[in-house]
């Protein structure tokens, strides 16, 4: 494949994807000042990948320096979302409440717990067996040893932070193209030359990986092996239900992973099928309703009361990496193919800090938030895995 000259249109930043990644990255590139930025997304409308489905969850409370940075910088960004692009991110600092039955659980919460002080996280606490009871009386407690809580983890709306980024950048410049799927990537000597789509191609030098769950297949069409797999979610939310504070965190009961959190008049309820195979499923299996229930009333005994409308249940796509760490910054030997991908079930609370780093990398090639060489694809060539425990 060669350089075409002959190309009508050219963009200097081509972002593939427009869910929250690529609409973060968008924003950053363009508040930094790159004016020329064209994102292409397939669909007729923006947030029907991962970006829609997700559950809003957002924390700090990470295993290693790299999350954890990452979350020092995104949850403050999406405190001052609204008055910074005048859209509303619906952050709600409700926290992330750790609760552990085991002191093995205790033992790896401490240890989370001074790296995330040490990097400078200030509301975070580790919190007795006892205050969790009298916090929340209505959780069985009777092997819950302690925990770990942060007031500044808590929520956000997924869909209007990405409707927020997209909009201020079209606004100073960015172009989004819907309906547009790219379907190719060209190459030459010097890296990437351009992209082709199902409405023409497109001349540049710069193009961002941002495809969410086909983020491989993206990746081929450059030539680039990735390793981000596809892996189904399931979330069920409930009737509406009043006999549990609505003012809770998000709970996360560390015997089984099962975890909850106040939405609308009722609660959304989440756990992480073991069972769960790779692949592009995107379709809720009924039978999950009951293994999630059993979880629920097992942990919170008035649950047993709650409703559920299996019909208002969804699944999504994570996508994964061999190490739970996103792939960061621009593919080994291809110039200009950057890659931001692999968030793992944390892309919505990472978006922020992942378009603030591609956005350094792009325009000057460095970034401070966090060592960007540790994110690098070629860390799975080399051997240099980074694991992330606190996945949920
Ligand atoms: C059930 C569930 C719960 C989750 N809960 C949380 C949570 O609590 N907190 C959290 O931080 N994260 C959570 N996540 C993960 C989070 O939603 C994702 O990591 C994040 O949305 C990824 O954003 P993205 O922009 O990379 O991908 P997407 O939103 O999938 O966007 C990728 C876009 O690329 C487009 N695209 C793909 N291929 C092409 C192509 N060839 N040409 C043009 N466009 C293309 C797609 O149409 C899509 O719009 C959850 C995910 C799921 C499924």
């Amino acid at each position: 494949m060669h350089y075409n000259a002959n190309f009508m249109e050219t963009a200097e930043v081509v972002i593939i994807g427009g869910g929250i990644v690529g609409s973060s990255i968008a924003y950053h590139l363009t508040a930094a000042g790159c004016k020329d930025v064209l994102v292409l997304e397939r669909e007729t409308a923006q947030g029907k990948g991962s970006t829609g489905k997700s559950m809003g969850g957002v924390r700090a409370q990470f295993s290693t320096p790299v999350s954890i940075r990452m979350s020092l910088y995104s949850i403050p960004f999406y405190a001052g979302f609204e008055e910074r692009l005048g859209h509303p991110s619906d952050y709600r600092p409700q926290g992330y409440l750790f609760c552990a039955t085991g002191e093995k659980h205790i033992s790896y919460l401490r240890t989370n717990y001074q790296k995330q002080i040490a990097l400078g996280l200030k509301d975070v606490r580790l919190i007795t067996a006892d205050e969790i009871r009298s916090l929340f009386p209505q959780l069985r407690s009777d092997d819950i040893v302690g925990g770990s809580f942060c007031s500044t983890d808590g929520f956000v709306d997924p869909y209007s932070a990405m409707i927020g980024f997209m909009t201020w950048a079209a606004d100073h410049g960015t172009k989004l193209r819907k309906n547009t799927k790219v379907t190719g990537i060209q190459r030459d000597a010097q890296g990437i030359a351009g992209v082709e789509t199902t409405s023409g191609n497109i001349s540049t030098r710069k193009v961002v990986n941002a495809a969410g769950p086909w983020a491989a297949e993206v990746a081929r069409m450059a030539g680039v092996d990735l390793p981000v797999e596809p892996l189904r979610r399931m979330l069920v939310p409930t009737e509406p239900f009043d006999q549990f504070p609505h003012t809770a965190p998000m709970i996360i009961d560390m015997s089984n992973g099962f975890h909850f959190r106040p939405e609308a008049l009722g609660f959304l309820l989440a756990w992480n099928d073991p069972e769960e195979t790779p692949g592009y499923k995107t379709d809720f299996e009924p039978g999950f309703i009951e293994k999630i229930l059993t979880r629920a009333a097992d942990r919170v005994p008035m649950f047993e009361n709650l409703a559920v409308n299996p019909k208002r249940a969804w699944a999504g796509l994570y996508e994964m990496t061999p190490d739970h760490h996103p792939i960061l910054g621009e593919a080994p030997g291809v110039p200009g193919f950057f890659l931001a991908n692999g968030f793992s079930g944390h892309g919505v609370m990472h978006a922020p800090a992942t378009g603030k780093i591609l956005s350094d990398l792009i325009l000057t090639g460095k970034c401070d938030l966090v060592d960007t060489s540790l994110l690098g694809l070629s860390r799975f060539a080399e051997g240099r895995l980074i694991e992330e425990t606190a996945v949920l």
